[in-house]
């Protein structure tokens, strides 16, 4: 293992508890309950074209599924009529673009007045329409990818399909270039191997460093955080680090302040981990139907219980292995 890998890990982590620190200090008397959700997740499916090493969805049990475009649209118009005004279409695990008609719920979420559209995704989507997407009115396009070398995306993202995740990453770079950065794309690398080394494979030289700037960036991970137990230290590889775990004060994490609904319109306190034994569920505080809107179990005594289990340290096992716990 790299020694300056390790040092860099431990002083990540150490400036990542000092700040919960201080958060925890200064902003302990001033919690709200009742305000909306900071941001929108919506997961429009649990289906995903790779498999990687450090992500749980290898672990997935959950029935899979997409969204339906009645249930998008009367979530929409809810979160909208509560103030809110930024959605993520990063799902809990899966691969968004595989949803056929993503582009048309961007726009029109971005209709009904919603400012900030996210999306995370691998780019293994052999029909997307990615002019369509990029006009879509998508605000934030993150990228999540190995590399550029074959054999090492393959081993890392555990899927076949490397030739379809660079021909569409490098044409969604040029496009996003030739529309005048319409939305911003990062390139995020999660690598076995440093940033000097991805630099000199010929596909990142022919393929995508000639559309980098602007609009268009690349940003580096080497920590990764252990989906609340699921994924350890010996499932990665080379400079993958996984994150220590955290302390958790008596005080909520940053991510039970975003909504998060999940294709089949069931909602989560969290929408970032899971962990698949009998406490998954603790997780789940109900499900959108005709009778009941997303502003009803929002606001539902079921959320405030969970938000108190913080304040009283009594934290589910998915929260108490997290090393995703923040305070904001
Ligand atoms: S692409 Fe995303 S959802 Fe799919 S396995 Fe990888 S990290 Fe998980
Ligand atoms: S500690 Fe982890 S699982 Fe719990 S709310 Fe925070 S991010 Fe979610």
């Amino acid at each position: 293992m790299d020694i300056s890998s390790v040092i860099r890990k431990y002083l990540f982590h150490f400036q990542a508890e000092f700040n919960n620190l201080i958060k925890y200090l200064l902003f302990k008397q001033k919690f709200d309950f009742f305000s909306i959700p900071r941001k929108l997740q919506i997961e429009l499916t649990n289906i995903c074209s790779a498999n990687c090493i450090f992500c749980a969805y290898q672990y997935q049990t959950r029935p899979k599924g997409y969204m339906k475009e009645n249930l998008f649209q009367s979530i929409i118009q809810d979160f909208v009529t509560m103030g809110g005004k930024n959605i993520i279409l990063t799902p809990l695990v899966g691969e968004p673009l595989l949803h056929p008609k993503i582009s048309e719920f961007i726009t029109f979420a971005r209709k009904q007045g919603i400012e900030m559209v996210r999306i995370s995704t691998n780019m293994i989507a052999p029909k997307i329409n990615l002019k369509q997407l990029i006009t879509s009115g998508v605000t934030e396009i993150l990228v999540s990818t190995a590399g550029f070398q074959q054999k090492i995306y393959e081993r890392t993202y555990r899927t076949g399909k490397y030739s379809i995740m660079l021909k569409n990453t490098s044409e969604l770079l040029r496009l996003n270039k030739e529309f005048g950065f319409p939305t911003q794309v990062t390139i995020a690398f999660r690598s076995p191997i440093g940033r000097k080394s991805n630099f000199k494979h010929e596909d990142f030289k022919k393929y995508i460093k000639p559309y980098v700037g602007g609009g268009n960036i690349l940003t580096f991970a080497e920590i990764y955080d252990n989906w609340g137990g699921l994924i350890n230290q010996s499932d990665l590889i080379g400079r993958m680090l996984i994150s220590p775990s955290k302390i958790k004060y008596r005080w909520p994490c940053k991510f039970v302040f975003r909504g998060n609904i999940s294709y089949d319109g069931i909602v989560r306190v969290c929408g970032c981990r899971f962990n698949n034994n009998p406490d998954y569920d603790e997780m789940v505080i109900g499900k959108i139907s005709s009778k009941r809107t997303f502003k009803d179990i929002w606001f539902s005594n079921r959320r405030i219980h969970f938000l108190n289990r913080f304040l009283l340290g009594k934290l589910p096992s998915v929260c108490k292995n997290c090393t995703m716990y923040e305070i904001s």
